[in-house]
């Protein structure tokens, strides 16, 4: 069920009633956020850097033989890489996140975390640690976010922290997991493991040369 709200510049975006959080217009890229019903304008963001994805929003793709649609993205910049967080839900309502970074994909979820960020503020790169009982990773990346911008739809708040540490963690079974820092206090921890491009089946994306 889809509503729509007209945007300080004028154009008309649509909602999904009770599932859409936060929405980006996509001509003045002000980012709304939805609260109790209520529609409040939190910040406007920078443009996504053109970065030759041949995803975009409204793709859609099959997974597990669920049909899903992407509705938003995140892109996300590091001092030295970036990513592109794709979100996107099954017919079911059900979310994930497609992370893409120089042409890898994964399927990334959240996992509810009750640990205080000082447990992980001191981690480096090579070390080993237990996030869950025989679930080991070792620490393959620390960055620190340098800006992040976003546009579309999302079930969930865009964080607009200026300070995000984002751990990044892997091991030999080819899971990975994110922890990220926001502040002093608030901390995400995500999970996820890597498929190839063809495993999501995806349909109605960019046409670049020699993708489809
Ligand atoms: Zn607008």
């Amino acid at each position: 069920m889809e509503d729509k709200f007209n945007c300080t510049c004028t154009h008309s975006i649509s909602i999904r009633k009770n599932v859409t959080v936060s929405i980006a217009c996509p001509f003045c890229r002000n980012l709304y956020c939805l609260v109790n019903d209520e529609i409040i304008k939190t910040s406007t963001l920078k443009p996504i850097m053109e970065d030759v994805s041949p995803l975009k929003i409204n793709g859609e793709g099959i997974l597990e033989s669920k049909e899903f649609r992407i509705t938003g993205r995140q892109q996300i910049i590091y001092h030295s890489s970036y990513k592109n967080l794709w979100s996107a839900t099954y017919k079911s309502g059900e979310h994930f996140q497609i992370g893409e970074s120089y042409g890898t994909y994964s399927i990334i979820k959240e996992v509810s975390a009750q640990v205080s960020p000082n447990k992980f503020r001191n981690l480096k790169v090579g070390k080993e640690i237990e996030l869950a009982p025989k679930h080991s990773f070792y620490v393959n990346g620390i960055h620190e976010m340098k800006e992040l911008t976003a546009e579309g739809d999302f079930p969930m708040p865009i964080i607009l922290q200026t300070r995000c540490l984002s751990i990044e963690l892997s091991n030999n079974k080819f899971e990975f997991a994110i922890i990220n820092i926001y502040g002093d206090n608030d901390l995400k921890i995500s999970s996820g493991y890597f498929l190839n491009f063809e495993d999501f089946s995806f349909k109605n994306i960019r046409n670049l040369n020699g993708w489809i």
